[in-house]
């Protein structure tokens, strides 16, 4: 960033830019406290079995409880803890906190469903990656099918993805393959991709009325997963024009404000109840 290099004594930094970065370096310094201060915690959407209307599983999204700015959401802070890599120590915590919480709700008896987690790609790619999983799900004594990992496309860029995609298949977790098409979708990665389920991105369904191709992909999307017999959830729905559209698409499962937003533990535990 500083022209030093090129042999001169100027900075080329504008005042917004240093602004920028200087919010980006406090957020990351503030965040290598969060964890062992206990200001992230984990808030569960409910996903909704369309046929049923049964919540067949619930999704895990980081929240971080700062002392002084309040609540904030993962899209001001997962970038910075991937470029940090504390997102290596967080998603590990996230892996650990979404199991314990399942193993309490099953132990209480109020709620026996699937938990979705969601792994940053980097988090993917370490080397000790299917041993740390293999390692929580023994010492919480959760059967593996109780939960699903949710992947992104830009693992495709990646080598030797395949190998432990299907390591984790043969250990019997759950695959998904989060905001589909968005990404680097190319049909041949998803056929040749073990996993079980296709996630359809808020934008398409929140917007499917605004935007004029968005309908189309939810159904190109939505038939080409029945094709490869993955199942689809959609998420973003917010109302039941949406809704009836999944319906007639046989998406499988949904997600959406419609239903719930996520929740903290308690809540969704009531809102299960209700
Ligand atoms: P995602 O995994 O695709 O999660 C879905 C996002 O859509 C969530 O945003 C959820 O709150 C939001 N959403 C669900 N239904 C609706 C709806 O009806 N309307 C609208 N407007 N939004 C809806 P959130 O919680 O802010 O998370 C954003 C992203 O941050 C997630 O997208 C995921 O990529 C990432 N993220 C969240 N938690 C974690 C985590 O523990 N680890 C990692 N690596 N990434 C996470
Ligand atoms: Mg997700
Ligand atoms: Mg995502
Ligand atoms: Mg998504």
């Amino acid at each position: 960033l500083c022209a030093k290099e090129k042999g001169k004594d100027i900075c080329f930094f504008c005042p917004r830019m240093r602004a920028a970065l200087h919010s980006k370096i406090e957020v990351a310094f503030e965040l290598q406290q969060a964890l062992p201060n206990q200001e992230l915690a984990l808030y569960y959407q409910p996903q909704v079995n369309i046929a049923t209307g049964e919540v067949g599983g619930v999704e895990a999204l980081m929240r971080w409880q700062h002392p002084k700015k309040g609540l904030i959401l993962p899209g001001e802070f997962i970038s910075i803890a991937e470029e940090t890599d504390l997102i290596i120590p967080i998603g590990k915590w996230v892996i650990y906190e979404a199991c314990r919480q399942n193993k309490e709700w099953r132990e209480q008896g109020s709620y026996n469903g699937k938990i979705s987690i969601n792994i940053s790609p980097k988090q993917f790619m370490q080397d000790d990656f299917v041993i740390y999983v293999q390692e929580v799900l023994a010492r919480t004594k959760l059967d593996p099918s109780d939960i699903e990992l949710e992947i992104t496309e830009s693992l495709y860029l990646e080598e030797g993805i395949y190998s432990k995609l299907e390591q984790l298949r043969q250990l019997g977790v759950q695959l998904s393959i989060d905001d589909f098409g968005t990404g680097y979708a190319s049909f041949q990665y998803l056929k040749r991709c073990p996993v079980h389920a296709v996630k359809i991105a808020p934008q398409f369904v929140m917007n499917m009325d605004k935007e004029e191709p968005n309908k189309s992909i939810i159904s190109l999307i939505t038939a080409l997963a029945e094709e490869l017999q993955l199942q689809t959830i959609a998420e973003g729905v917010e109302t039941k024009e949406q809704l009836s559209f999944l319906e007639s698409l046989n998406c499988a499962y949904v997600q959406g404000y419609f239903f719930s937003p996520p929740l903290p533990p308690e809540e969704l535990i009531s809102f299960l109840k209700s």
